[in-house]
């Protein structure tokens, strides 16, 4: 049977993993993908110690591989919207199947990808795309094909994973890990795409679409990061039982879906509650089979390349077969997919945390619980602080304690507006801090 020639675009961390591992695990890679597959072209700016290319053909010119007649299977490892847009559809329109682990580039224009892909024939494939090593996207595009999905959560970004683990295990302030976790190389000089959860956006966005088999819909995504989360919010939530995890969340109501990256209470008791430092973990709820979850590095050069292989081997099992007979990309062929409505944060139903620093005056509290009950809030749990300012010559009325609520579900709008009116007492003089809390149960 022929080689199977694969061709690498960008020689990175990435690429060098993928050669890496390629190299190690050559013989058992051919029996698993049912013939002999080599790494042919490489397209690099610049040579990459990381790693030896061996008898690969090197073209500074990322463009070469793709309109390389020899090269069956592109893998795309530069990262970013462009040229890697450009790259995929040459390499698409040239009769080449594409594996990438670009998960901006998948979010952003996944749709006119796969679209391109199918009246090609050709197979786009993205396991690395998101949390790195976790098989999560054969997992729900495969494995859960027999369930239909309520919802699913998951800590897709290490690096604010890493940070916000730091702050509760040595009770550190965000900028102070984050400068660490630059130092690291845990975050990018740039750390806005991890902290404010862009990141995590774009690999949500992709496992919402595989969930509830609908075209991706990045612009639609909610997106809160951790920079505002203080480390007595931290604190509280332990005292209370949770743990604050940045998750991006996208479940299916009547309504519509649900699709939000921010800020999370969850209890400590659930798995993925102790999901801790770079680690990531996707916890899925299908009817049939119930809450799974899937747990492991979600970067790094050699756990990435794990993934860009698998979908390297996936594609090579198949790749004389009809069409119509691979796995789509997102699970379903594309006319069927549908855009179902996905829900504004006003329409969501969540439960909440609230900080409330107030005067320490008598009364406040129940001026506060009647406002949310006036509401319709329940309200879970209360913790009532010592005040902070303890001077003596301060009048008890004009120092500040922190009044910590957890409530139960209800609809964001109602709890926004209640916010307000709290927010509008006397006794109250700073803005509200809040967080939804998840049971994930
Ligand atoms: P990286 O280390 O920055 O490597 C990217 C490589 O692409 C660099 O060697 C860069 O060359 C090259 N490149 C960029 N634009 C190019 C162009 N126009 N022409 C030629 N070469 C170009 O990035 P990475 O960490 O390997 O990430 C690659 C992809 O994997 C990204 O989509 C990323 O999101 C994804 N990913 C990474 C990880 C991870 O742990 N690193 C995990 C999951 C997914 P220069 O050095 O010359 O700029």
């Amino acid at each position: 049977m022929k080689t199977i020639n694969v061709g690498i675009c960008g020689l990175g961390t990435v690429g060098a993993g993928v050669v890496n591992v390629m190299q190690r695990n050559v013989a058992a890679i051919a029996a698993r993908a049912g013939r002999e597959v080599s790494i042919t072209h490489i397209g690099a700016r610049r040579d990459n110690p990381a790693c030896d290319v061996g008898s690969a053909k090197v073209s500074r010119d990322i463009f070469a591989v793709v309109n390389d007649p020899e090269v069956d299977i592109v893998i795309e490892l530069i990262g970013g919207y462009e040229p890697a847009l450009e790259l995929v559809m040459q390499a698409i329109s040239n009769g080449k199947h594409v594996v990438t682990a670009n998960k901006a580039l998948i979010a952003m224009h996944g749709n006119e990808i796969f679209a391109a892909a199918e009246k090609q024939g050709v197979s786009v494939l993205f396991e690395a795309a998101v949390a790195g090593g976790i098989p999560i996207i054969k997992a729900m595009r495969e494995g859960l094909a027999a369930n239909s999905i309520e919802w699913l959560a998951g800590i897709i970004n290490g690096t604010g994973n890493y940070i916000l683990t730091e702050m509760r295990d040595k009770g550190r302030q965000f900028d102070d890990v984050l400068a660490d976790a630059q130092q690291l190389g845990y975050a990018e000089a740039d750390p806005t795409f991890d902290v404010e959860g862009i990141d995590a956006a774009h690999k949500l966005v992709i496992l919402a679409s595989l969930a509830f088999a609908m075209p991706l819909n990045f612009d639609a995504c909610f997106t809160e990061g951790i920079s505002a989360i203080a480390p007595q919010d931290v604190v509280f939530a332990g005292e209370l039982g949770y743990r604050i995890k940045h998750l991006g969340i996208a479940r299916k109501t009547d309504q519509g879906v649900e699709m939000r990256v921010h800020p999370t209470l969850i209890p400590q008791r659930r798995l993925i509650a102790n999901v801790d430092g770079v680690m990531n973990a996707v916890l899925v709820k299908g009817d049939a089979v119930g809450p799974t979850l899937y747990y492991g590095p979600g970067a790094g050069a050699e756990p990435t390349a794990s993934s860009v292989i698998a979908d390297v081997v996936d594609v090579v099992r198949t790749i004389d077969a009809e069409p119509s007979n691979r796995v789509p990309a997102l699970g379903v062929a594309q006319e069927s997919l549908s855009a179902l409505p996905i829900l504004s944060m006003s329409d969501i139903n969540t439960a909440y945390y609230l900080r409330i620093n107030v005067n320490d005056q008598p009364g406040v509290l129940s001026h506060i619980t009647q406002i949310l009950s006036d509401s319709g809030i329940s309200i879970e749990a209360v913790l009532q602080k010592e005040a902070v300012q303890q001077e003596t010559n301060v009048k008890a009325s004009s120092r500040q304690i922190p009044i910590v609520l957890i409530t139960d579900r209800t609809l964001e709008s109602q709890f926004m507006a209640a916010v307000e009116s709290i927010e509008a007492l006397d006794a109250v003089q700073d803005s509200i801090h809040f967080i939804r809390v998840e049971s994930l149960g």
